[in-house]
């Protein structure tokens, strides 16, 4: 497969990056899911995927599933390790909160050269995940489940957030919930999720949509799976009705 050209432009990065979370969460790789990760609309989708068969990066088989081609899935590796080395990097050294890093570290990550990218590396030391809990050495993944699914009762351990929309980090950390965060599930119903943390204080609620996209491990567990939410409710109220 010929490279238009050598290099993935920004909007390209975030695509690869979206569809190898994919296929690390094992979900399938398809235009519906990739739209449903990015928050984007079905046209704005498809152009892009178009993009990046074109250039190269992905094969698109009869229903129109996608596959990486070789040198796409290496050039989507390169790019989600860096990126959540980066993230690493800008929470722990730099002093940037974690629900603001992402974006900062898109812009960086186009200027990084491989030496500043060295010395990055050392900077962080054994840190294994991004600040979200993504692994930065991949197919280290720990599978998990949707906090969503957990019952009354079990006690959790966040292990990762697996959407870093910043609309949504911004919701999380303001209702306290990190990976590393133990907590027992106090309540659940049709439309929140109630967890009081083992160290004491407040308890977090979230919406149901979005207690899907916060995975952990938990005791007693339900069957592991990654869910992909049609879409994000992240207020505690519905309006207009
Ligand atoms: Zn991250």
């Amino acid at each position: 497969m010929r490279r238009a050209s050598p290099h993935a432009t920004a909007g390209e990065e975030e695509y690869l990056q979206s569809l190898f979370w994919l296929h690390e969460a094992g979900l399938p790789l398809t235009a519906a899911n990739l739209g449903r990760a990015m928050r984007l609309s079905a046209p704005t989708v498809s152009e892009m995927v178009g993009r990046l068969e074109r250039d190269g990066y992905i094969t698109r088989d009869g229903d129109r599933t996608i596959h990486f081609t070789d040198s796409g899935r290496a050039d989507a590796e390169r790019i989600v390790s860096r990126h959540r080395l980066i993230e690493r990097f800008l929470t722990d050294v730099v002093g940037v909160p974690w629900d603001d890093v992402h974006e900062e570290a898109e812009r960086l990550e186009h200027a990084m050269t491989p030496r500043f990218e060295a010395y990055v590396r050392a900077s962080v030391g054994d840190a294994d995940t991004c600040p979200h809990g993504h692994p930065i050495a991949l197919g280290e993944r720990v599978q998990g489940v949707p906090l969503a699914d957990c019952a009354v009762g079990a006690r959790v351990t966040v292990l990762r957030l697996e959407n870093e929309a910043e609309d949504l980090l911004h919701y999380l950390m303001a209702q306290g919930i990190q990976p590393g965060l133990r907590a027992v599930v106090a309540a659940r119903d049709e439309e929140l999720v109630t967890v009081a943390p083992e160290a004491g204080g407040e308890p977090a609620t979230l919406t149901v949509s979005v207690a899907e996209t916060v995975s952990v491990t938990a005791e007693p567990s339900p069957p592991p799976r990654t869910a992909l939410p049609e879409q994000l409710v992240l207020g505690h109220s519905r309006y207009g009705r």
